[in-house]
């Protein structure tokens, strides 16, 4: 038996916020209660410091087993999960192979199993990420896939898009699509604006993300698939985002406000979609970290350690999807963990590799960044990391309530700096930076698998 004593207990789905004792047996939860006598032989955590929030979930992780086990497999993988609080991630697919089979499949699952976390994966919506050729999605479905992605690479192909989208809805599965139209990129991972200047490169635009935004939002209105549109990168996707759930939200008679949030609101002020109606609807928006915290002068500061796609853009678009998450407009922060060596992120910026660590920071960054700040509240943002991607993805996790699995983060306000990671990778340009938010306990399953 565990018992955790005088933690403040943030569940973002009960909206329960308060000091409170938490019961573990088993693996499960069986009691949450003030003043709980520990049982005979029972181990205590004093967290009369610290929050307790569900185990958090990050539906976007590149974990590169197989194929590219040199950056990171699905162990270290794991560890650098729970080191930052996470209890269940999603593996994307762009493996070698890819995760366009069923072998590869069971490959993944296998040593998924042999993690003590939850470690998901997603299958490919296209053969080899081609974009040409859909994969069996109902076998790999059968075999534990959770969703279907191509994430790396858009889908240009409309009508292989669409077809994606009707088996997912009949299979009641995820869709999440990376949305870059590559035709107006000149160079990826730089934003064309100033980043791209100072490199003296062509750089990515702004009108890649929103073109294929505004294509595929369309698409999944008519066809009612569970779609995740991710790392969003631009003000203007924020827009195109919310206007489409506002139409999702008034066909149920929820009636929510107009937002242009490219204009400077006062973020307080905001009253967007309730987690509850968030929840509710087909269309799903994700943020990175990376896109709430940065802006082209880190990119400009960092070099390749800051490249990423879609590109960290102007401050005008940090503040745009701030206001984004606020309004449940972005209803999901993930990490979009993308490991490279550092003889990968040695080479030229146009030739590095694009992509961030982000499991060991990504709690502290949204605590600093988004709490700390006042913009959202701290129940605000653990629903983006718990309750919202777990509703999203099937998942039965995200929430504490007696009999439920006993998956649960532990962390304080305390300020740390990041030095050195779990991960195989160390490629951030966070490393060094004061961040509030430490993680001091993971518990998987009713056991403390991390301990800061
Ligand atoms: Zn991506």
């Amino acid at each position: 038996m565990l018992l955790i004593k005088n933690g403040r207990l943030v569940d973002p789905k009960s909206h329960f916020n308060d000091v409170t004792d938490i019961l573990i047996d088993n693996g499960k939860i069986i009691k949450i209660a003030n003043d709980i006598e520990a049982p005979d032989g029972a181990e205590v955590i004093d967290a009369s410091r610290y929050y307790v929030t569900p185990g958090l979930i990050d539906v976007h992780v590149h974990f590169r087993d197989p194929g590219f086990t040199y950056k990171e497999d699905i162990y270290t993988g794991a560890n650098a999960a729970k080191k930052g609080g996470f209890t269940t991630v999603v593996m994307m697919a762009n493996t070698n192979p890819a995760i366009d089979n069923l072998d590869t499949l069971k490959y993944v699952l296998d040593k998924a199993a042999e993690t003590d976390i939850n470690v998901l994966t997603c299958g490919d919506i296209t053969k080899g990420l081609k974009g040409k050729e859909l994969v069996d999605m109902p076998s790999l479905k059968e075999q534990g896939a959770v969703g279907f992605t191509d994430d790396g690479i858009p889908i240009m192909d409309a009508e292989i898009l669409r077809e994606a989208m009707r088996v997912a809805k009949e299979l009641n599965v995820p869709l999440s699509f990376h949305e870059e139209d590559l035709k107006y990129n000149d160079n990826n991972g730089i934003n064309k604006g100033r980043a791209s200047t100072h490199f003296n490169i062509g750089g990515a635009d702004r009108m890649a993300e929103i073109s294929m935004i505004k294509r595929d939002i369309k698409m999944a209105l008519e066809e009612g698939a569970i779609c995740d549109f991710q790392h969003i990168s631009a003000k203007e996707s924020v827009n195109l985002i919310y206007e489409a759930k506002k139409k999702l939200l008034s066909e149920k008679g929820i009636d929510i406000p107009d937002y242009n949030f490219t204009d400077d609101i006062n973020i307080s002020d905001i009253k967007g979609i309730t987690t509850e109606d968030a929840l509710g609807i087909t269309i799903h928006a994700e943020a990175t970290p990376n896109h709430f915290t940065l802006t082209e002068d880190d990119v400009i500061k960092h070099g390749t350690l800051a490249k990423i796609n879609p590109p960290i853009r102007e401050e005008a678009d940090r503040m745009a999807i701030i206001r984004g998450l606020k309004a449940n407009a972005i209803d999901l922060i993930v990490t979009d963990h993308a490991p490279h060596s550092a003889e990968e992120k040695d080479r030229p910026i146009t030739e590095a590799p694009s992509g961030i660590i982000g499991l060991e920071t990504s709690l502290a960054l949204a605590f600093t960044e988004l709490v700390k700040t006042g913009y959202l509240t701290l129940e605000e943002v653990i629903a983006k990391m718990t309750i919202n991607p777990a509703k999203m993805y099937n998942i039965d996790a995200g929430y504490v309530s007696e009999g439920a699995n006993a998956d649960l983060t532990i962390f304080s306000e305390d300020e740390w700096v990041p030095k050195e990671y779990a991960s195989k990778s160390s490629n951030t340009p966070f490393t060094g930076r004061i961040l509030s938010g430490k993680v001091k306990y993971t518990i998987c399953g009713g056991k403390v698998v991390y301990e800061g």
